[in-house]
């Protein structure tokens, strides 16, 4: 397969005539600068070109910044590459969904793409919204693990309208390109260029809708730029936060990069795209050394596989991040390799199975025909040498050893609390604990205060007897038994605990509840409990049930629910007693 290459200027026909395609299998990628009116009517001029002479040969392209031509970022140039296939069973399959209701047109292609023998890739160039994105994505995902998935988002701003265009149809501010690449011998690795690294520690979106997030850690979200970085909202904001972006924990396994674009009057701050609601997110940080020895170890990575062509997908906040040096990482993964792509204002990579929508990224698409033909130098170029590293760089380190340190200390306190107010052998709150929570119930001075509680004493009958027949370790294990109850039966309730009050007795505090919910409950509990499996057969619990009254104290309603635990079982056990 071969890139070929050219800006749209006076000798544009004759160049793109000597190319020779007639009769090849290829595809034109068509990069537009998003910031020129008069582009559209070159754009025009472009695709009639390339109409004329190569009738059969698909055309697609994008409104971008940053296009590139030769290794090279060129600004308010329109590329046009051809990626032409050797091998005849390689080809690509343009497919315009220009319609409204995207879903039913994303099935119907997923339908397409799965009946595609040898497909290898998909590319979505798109202006659609974020959400038809997001849903898009999670339908293509269905495709076989070894499909990659890659595209990016057009750009535009708030006077320009992002725009994709293919072959005839006219140009759309809404929809989405979509081409899948087929082929025996055509391979396609992705690879995705971050770089930024997490610094201080996880603060919680407590409140967020789309793009807006209000409230991190419950305070409003600009202060984290304002406390911590002293980044202001003036007109520098967005270039400030640029280089402070945040990294988006979404869950366990998903991570992205989001990059603020300005803030509200309420505080709150307009995130590059949305930002879910209780995720964690980091400020992280843009190291030029570290972003660049990133992008040197993908470099890397691609030369090994020895494309033939390479799509860079750069992005265009990463582009504005290098300043006067925006070049830097694309000279340096094009240094020996045929490249071809644009800055867009999202980058689209299926990783680990997931489509994502990146931001500050370079997704970078490697395509060869047929076993690597060319051997590149794959020795990497001094990296980072301890002895030159910047302040800024030893600071961030400093800053998140720091961080680290902190957060160990934490986990160990958090661990350590946890452990005095846990029982070690149920798991359920300890005497201490529980006894400290009704006592804060009845205190209206409290943040747990309620006007209403009940409680449900609760103790195993004839346990002694299990104990001596069958060994304290049958009794023990009937003790979890019956914590593991209380935990996912009971403690799941609303407003309510469960403590281990003693060897074989156990208190539940029910907050706010009716007496007849809180009766009907008790008798639940002795019905279930009778289900656990003893060794003796049978295994029952005697039950004490009262209010606090609020003229009272709470040491007398603790001897109340106990003496009618124990009437419970004076008159024969197995058996839930109430003053209610
Ligand atoms: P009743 O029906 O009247 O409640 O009789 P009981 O045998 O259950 O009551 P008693 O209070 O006489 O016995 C409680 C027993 O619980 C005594 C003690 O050995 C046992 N026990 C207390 N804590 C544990 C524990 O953690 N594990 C085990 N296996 N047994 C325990
Ligand atoms: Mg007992
Ligand atoms: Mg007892």
């Amino acid at each position: 397969m071969r890139l070929l290459q050219t800006k749209y200027n006076e000798a544009f026909v004759n160049t793109v005539a000597k190319w020779g395609l007639k009769g090849k299998n290829a595809i034109f990628h068509v990069f537009v600068p998003f910031d020129m009116q008069d582009r559209i009517e070159e754009a025009d001029k472009v695709r009639e070109a390339l109409d004329f002479l190569y009738p059969d040969i698909p055309v697609i392209g994008c409104s971008a910044t940053g296009e590139i031509n030769d290794g090279f970022m060129t600004n308010q140039e329109i590329v046009v590459s051809a990626m032409v296939f050797e091998n005849p069973s390689s080809n690509v399959e343009v497919f315009p969904f220009y319609a409204k209701k995207d879903q039913v047109a994303v099935d119907r292609l997923l339908e397409i793409a799965i009946n595609t023998p040898n497909l290898k890739g998909i590319e979505l160039l798109t202006a659609a919204s974020y959400q038809s994105l997001e849903a898009a994505g999670e339908i293509m995902d269905k495709l076989p693990e070894n499909v990659e998935i890659f595209g990016a988002v057009a750009v535009g701003d708030q006077f320009r309208k992002p725009f994709v265009f293919a072959n005839e149809c006219d140009y759309s501010y809404d929809s989405s390109v979509l081409v899948m690449y087929v082929g025996t011998d055509l391979h396609i690795q992705t690879e995705r260029m971050f770089g930024w690294k997490a610094i201080g520690y996880p603060l919680k979106v407590t409140k967020s809708e789309g793009p807006v997030v209000y409230e991190l850690d419950g305070r409003p979200a600009y202060d984290v730029y304002n406390h911590y970085l002293h980044i202001h909202n003036d007109d520098s904001f967005f270039y400030d936060a640029l280089q402070f972006p945040w990294e988006v924990q979404v869950d366990e396994q998903t991570k992205y990069v989001r990059h603020a674009k300005s803030v509200n009057p309420d505080g709150s701050i307009v995130m590059s795209t949305n930002i879910p609601e209780n995720c964690d997110i980091r400020i992280t940080f843009g190291d030029p050394i570290r972003i660049m020895n990133h992008t040197r170890q993908v470099s890397l990575d691609i030369r090994k596989f020895a494309p033939d062509a390479v799509f860079l997908i750069n992005c265009m906040g990463r582009m504005l991040f290098w300043g006067d040096k925006e070049d830097i990482e694309v000279s340096e993964i094009s240094k020996d390799l045929h490249t071809t792509g644009f800055s867009a204002l999202g980058e689209l990579l299926r990783y680990n199975g997931t489509t994502f929508l990146n931001n500050l990224s370079i997704v970078c698409v490697a395509m060869r025909e047929g076993p690597a033909k060319l051997n590149y130098d794959c020795t990497m170029d001094e990296i980072v040498n301890s002895s030159n590293l910047s302040v800024t760089h030893r600071l961030a380190i400093f800053i998140n050893t720091i961080t680290e340190e902190l957060m160990e200390k934490n986990k160990q306190l958090n661990d350590m609390l946890y452990k005095a107010a846990h029982d070690a052998l149920t798991g359920l709150l300890n005497r201490g604990a529980i006894e400290h929570l009704i006592y804060d119930t009845a205190d209206e001075n409290s943040e747990e205060y309620c006007s209403t509680w009940h409680l449900i004493m609760l103790d195993i009958d004839d346990f002694k007897a299990l104990n001596d027949e069958y060994g304290h370790n049958a009794g023990d294990n009937a003790l979890k038994s019956l914590a593991k109850y209380l935990n996912q039966d009971v403690r799941c309730l609303d407003s309510s605990e469960a403590g281990r009050w003693g060897g074989e007795e156990f208190m539940i505090i029910l907050r706010g509840y009716e007496d007849n919910e809180v009766l009907n409950l008790a008798e639940k509990i002795r019905k279930d409990l009778n289900l656990i499996p003893s060794p003796s057969g049978n295994f029952s619990v005697s039950i004490g049930v009262t209010r606090h009254d609020n003229e009272e104290t709470v040491l007398a309603t603790i001897d109340r629910v106990d003496s009618l635990l124990y009437a419970a079982k004076d008159s024969g056990k197995n058996k839930v007693c109430s003053d209610l």
